[in-house]
Order: structure tokens, then sequence, then C-alpha cells
């Protein structure tokens, strides 16, 4: 590694909050001290009664800079996309651009109350029906709904929409294929529907095969669930004359389009033969995510799915915008009031800010994915090597002579300055490292995240116990992990047992 690229290293500060202690504000407080000044109102001073007063919370007496220094620093313990590199694979922690915040907070959006008549509210109406528009366009099919709050439940949605469609067909079918690629909420959302997941082994190359479903697919299988591209960052080409198969045999086609941002504005899911596909509104199209929400995820579908859409639905008659019941064969309601309005709105922004320029985004998704695979490679091993969509997937093959593996790599990137990516997903990966630029890191921070892995990787060889023992540059150290997410230690001070 060169002189300037150790430099760059020590550029990085993502991680700089993460070393610093704070007390809890009741450790700091002292009695009688004062946030405010009141002017001395003129009047005797009387206690209130005491059946009013009673117990109240026992408020520490604080300044107003002690308040203000406690929250300002609490809030730099937090790693976001705002503060560094985040390269979390499958789940996009893309930076999302101030205007659709900016958006989403104007009056007459961010005050409408979910129980006002249509005719009070027909721009957020609107809103919503160009939006479900918008997200057909983008992957080419009929229809969407913007109801599911999630991934997962966009997923749920679009599974309860296959089995309504062979309940109505009369169709007795009780299996679904998944390739093994399949991301893990995927197997989960085929059993709540009552489905048994039937495995469909990848070919070479980490991609599914035509032969495969082939040999798998029959009468009692309501069809497959693809994730495309798939958690090995791999585009699922053969894809088409898959939903042909499966469309002959009575089936149909459920796309996990979580990882959109790779191929927005590129891929038609129509022409693929997609039956209904989700999006991730917040992993791909602009709304902060992590710490559990606000998340949204709609889904599109093709004409043979339109009649089973979660409603009410939003129309439109030329004049005005309404919510419509109409709909005998909905799958109703999955969302109180229009599922997550707020998110719908930063994702209008964002595409409507983007316009055709979103296949700019999703083809610099692609490209830096695959300048983070190319710098690495040789560094790490890289069990599929072939070109990749947006992340590429590592191992710690090559470390593992030096007893260090994956855990011990990125605890170390957590000392350089870096959120760790994604570890030990895809499942059919041992010991994976999923990496996920997103477009829009720049060439110079891409530079340092990869210095700083290849500075791990000799690190591994020349001195393994830095990386057994980090991180060391945080207020807590190595965490046991299961005990930290079984039994977490929930006190103000963390070096405290
Ligand atoms: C994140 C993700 C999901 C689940 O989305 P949630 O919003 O977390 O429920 C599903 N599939 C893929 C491929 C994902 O990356």
């Amino acid at each position: 590694m060169s002189e300037s690229s150790g430099k760059k290293i020590a550029d990085q500060v993502g991680a700089s909050g993460l070393a610093l202690n704070e007390k809890l504000l009741w450790e700091r407080g002292r009695p009688g001290r004062s946030g405010m000044s009141i002017p001395d109102a003129g009047v005797p001073e009387t206690p209130l009664p005491a059946e009013i007063a009673g117990n109240g919370p026992n408020w520490p007496d604080l300044s107003e800079l002690e308040v203000v220094r406690h929250y300002t620093r609490l809030s730099t313990w937090n790693f976001g996309v705002d503060t560094g590199v985040y390269p979390l694979g499958s789940c996009t922690m893309k930076y999302n651009p101030k205007i659709n915040e900016k958006m989403a907070s104007l009056p007459g959006f961010a005050g409408a109350h979910p129980l006002l008549p249509d005719d009070a509210c027909q721009g957020a109406l609107r809103v919503l029906h160009e939006m479900e528009r918008l997200l057909a366009d983008i992957v080419g099919l009929a229809a969407a709904s913007l109801q599911p709050a999630a991934g997962a439940h966009g997923e749920l949605c679009g599974m309860l929409m296959i089995a309504a469609h062979h309940r109505h067909a009369g169709a007795k079918k009780t299996k679904i294929l998944m390739p093994d690629t399949a991301h893990g909420t995927n197997p989960a959302t085929a059993a709540m529907c009552g489905y048994r997941e039937v495995k469909v082994p990848i070919g070479v190359g980490g991609k599914l095969e035509l032969a495969a479903v082939r040999e798998l697919m029959d009468a009692e299988t309501a069809g497959i669930m693809v994730t495309n591209p798939n958690t090995l960052g791999v585009f699922e080409s053969e894809l088409a004359d898959i939903s042909a198969l499966i469309h002959e045999r009575g089936g149909l086609v459920y796309a996990d389009g979580a990882n959109l941002n790779a191929i927005m504005g590129r891929v038609d899911m129509g022409k693929m033969g997609v039956d209904v596909v989700h999006f991730n509104l917040h992993k791909s199209m602009s709304t902060p995510h992590g710490g559990g929400g606000p998340g949204s995820g709609p889904v599109a579908v093709g004409e043979a799915l339109v009649p089973y859409l979660p409603g009410p639905r939003i129309q439109f008659d030329g004049e005005r915008y309404f919510l419509s019941d109409a709909q005998p064969l909905s799958i109703g309601r999955l969302h109180g009031f229009h599922g997550q309005f707020g998110t719908a709105l930063r994702a209008y922004s964002y595409i409507l800010s983007l316009g055709p320029e979103i296949r700019t985004a999703s083809g610099l998704a692609v490209l830096n994915a695959n300048y983070i695979r190319a710098k690495l490679k040789g560094h790490y091993d890289l069990p599929y090597d072939q070109s990749c969509m947006h992340e590429c997937v590592f191992t710690d093959a090559k470390q593992k002579k030096f007893k260090v593996a994956t855990l011990d790599i990125v605890k170390r990137l957590i000392d350089l300055g870096f959120h760790p990516p994604t570890v030990y997903f895809p499942l059919v990966v041992s010991g994976a490292l999923m990496i996920e630029p997103t477009e829009t890191e720049a060439k110079e921070d891409l530079d340092a995240f990869a210095d700083a892995m290849i500075r791990i990787a000799r690190e591994a060889e020349e001195n393994p116990d830095i990386l057994h023992a980090a991180p060391t540059r945080t207020k807590v150290g190595r965490l046991d992990e299961t005990l930290a997410a079984r039994k977490p230690v929930l006190t103000g001070d963390m070096t405290r047992d």
C-alpha cells in the first residue's frame, strides 16, 4: 500500500463518534441548576396543591448547554450514510438526497390527516396515484399498490395475490419453487401463505437455470419466487425462459425487487414474464432506513393479478381522485389508510428529480460494485469470479490460514472508520463478506474503503492479533454477539457490565 493511501485511511472519520463515552443526564445534573431564565413574575410563589403535584418524574436539573452538548454528542454515536461509507450488502444503505426530505416536510403533506375526506386531500391522492403509475412503468408492469409497509410485507401481499389467483381458478397448489440464492424473507413469506418451499439448486456462476426449474415445476406448484439480481449480486438472465415454463405449467412468477437499484430503468420485468414484484422504497428510492423503519414495500403486478390488488384502490375519473372498494377479488386491506405516505412521497420526489437519469443511478451502482470487486480481487477470495451487479461477495478463505475470520476482518474495519459490510450472508457462501458500495460514493471514498480492506488483508498475514482484538478504538470492544442480541444490557453507562 502506498503512502498516499495510508493517509486516506487516517482521514476516515466515519466511526470517530463511536469512541466517546457519555454520562447519563441524571449523573450530570445538579440540584437547582436551570436551563432557562424566566423574568420575575412579581407574584408570590405558591406550591402546587398536593393532589395535582403528585410524584412526578425525578428530572435532573441541567443548564441549556449541558443538554445541547449531551444530545449533540449522542447523535454522533450513530454511524450513518451521512457520516461515512456504509457498504451493507443487500440492505442498500445509500445517501438520500435532502431535497426529498424537504418535499416530504412540506406543510400541506406533513400536516395532512389520514382521515381527511377525499375532496380535501386531492394533492396527496394525486401523488399516490401517480406514484403507482411511475413504479409500474419503471418495471414494465400493469398496475401497483403502495399499501405494503416493507419489503417482506410486499412479499406477503404478492404471495397472497398469487394464492388468491390459484384459488379463484380452482387449482390446488401446495408448493413454491425457491432458488438457494433467495433472500431469507422469501421462504418465510411462502410459509406464511401456506406453501411448502421447494429448493432449486443454483447452477454454475451462482445463477438459476432453466433445466433445474424444468425438473421441479409440477401441477401442484404455485410458481417461483426469484430474487433478481440474486443475493450473490448475479442477474438472473434465464428468467424470461423460466417464466415461460412456469406459466406453461400453470404457475406464476414472483420477483423480489428489493435490489432494484441495480436494474432501475434498464430491465423490463413485464418482458421477463414477471407477474408480481415488490420494491423497497427505503433501499432504492431515498428513504433513510435502519433501526426498523419507516419502510415501504409497494408491489407492481401484471394483468393476471390486477384484480387481486389490495383495496381500496386510488382511482381518477378525469376530474378528481378518490378511493374505491369496487374490486370483488381484492385480497383486501394490508395497511391502515394509504400506506407509508411520507416514504412514497420521498420516492416520488426521487423519481421525478432524477427522471431518465434513474438509469444512470443503477449504472453507477453496478460500476461501483465492480470497481470494488476488481480492487479487492487477489486480496480476498472471490467465490464467483465474474462481473457482478450492485454488490460483490468475497469470503475469508485466504485469511483462514492465519486464523483470521470474516468477523475479525469487519471488526477491524470499524477501527478504520468504515461500517462493516453484510457478513455470513448469503448462506450459500461460507464466511461471506457481501459488499454493496451503492451509486452515491465518490471514487476517492471507494478507494479509501478498498485501501482499508487491503490493509486488513496484509495485517491478517503480518499481525493477526490486531484483527482478533478489534475494534479497539470504540468505547466498547468486541461484544459477545449472541449475548448482546439475547440479553442486551440497556444501561446508560455502556462501560458498566
Ligand atoms: C431487504 C430485502 C428484503 C426485505 O425487506 P424489508 O423491508 O427488510 O422487509 C427482501 N428481499 C431482499 C432481496 C432484500 O434485500
